[in-house]
């Protein structure tokens, strides 16, 4: 299930030391997939060994505070529970980096607690997510997304709702539709594409996030 680690991370979860696992597999297919190898493809790469993470975290753990844990698409995976419980046993925070397709997993990871920070993807406004997310229905299902975001925001966890601005698809007048979508979330991030997808600089990041910024507690860009 595990098929990528970086055992240090000073940026994969705000605020917080980490160690970053990747769970392979995804049930989107956005065109822009900054993972598209363990996403699409998980069968080609073997699994990273459990216990040699796990033994890493227990001699680590003054260093290591949490447990960024990323995909692909974390919660397709039925293991990811007991993943987490355990993980949380240990005293690590836990991140869950998610599209927001299954708000089920993300229920039962908030009343369990074993979650502490949940960043959901907001691909795009409504009308261009079979666009973004290479879905269609009933494969993607909006009125799912919307429940995640319910949950999430009622949550009390830590949580941020983010969104990779690939110029090609994605104007102001899209971020403006997303901001109005998810307005009153406490914190909004705009990151930019990478690679072949266009370009985005941080100079146009800004200007939109001061656009949205009256939508949101705290709107930040990431390069
Ligand atoms: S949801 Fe994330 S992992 Fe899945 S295809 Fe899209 S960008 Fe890739």
């Amino acid at each position: 299930m595990i098929k990528g680690w970086h055992k240090l991370s000073l940026i994969d979860y705000p605020g917080c030391i980490c160690t970053t696992i990747f769970l392979g597999g995804c049930n989107f297919r956005c065109f822009y997939c900054h993972n598209r190898d363990i996403a699409f493809n998980p069968e080609r790469f073997s699994d990273v060994n459990v216990a040699k993470v796990f033994n890493y975290l227990e001699k680590r753990n003054d260093c290591v505070e949490g447990v960024c844990i990323s995909g692909g698409e974390p919660t397709i995976h039925a293991e990811l529970i007991d993943l987490m419980e355990r993980l949380k046993s240990m005293g690590f925070k836990i991140k869950l980096d998610t599209n927001g397709s299954r708000p089920k997993v993300l229920k039962e990871v908030i009343n369990k607690k074993i979650v502490d920070y949940v960043a959901m993807d907001i691909k795009a406004p409504r009308d261009k997510y079979e666009q973004v997310s290479g879905i269609g229905k009933p494969d993607l299902n909006l009125d799912a997304l919307q429940e995640s975001i319910d949950v999430i925001k009622n949550s009390g966890v830590e949580y941020e709702f983010r969104t990779t601005v690939v110029p090609k698809v994605l104007k102001m007048k899209d971020i403006i539709n997303i901001a109005s979508w998810i307005k009153g979330s406490k914190k909004y991030v705009l990151q930019a594409c990478r690679g072949d997808y266009g370009f985005v600089s941080m100079k146009d990041l800004r200007r939109y996030a001061d656009v949205v910024a009256p939508y949101f507690n705290t709107v930040e860009v990431r390069g």
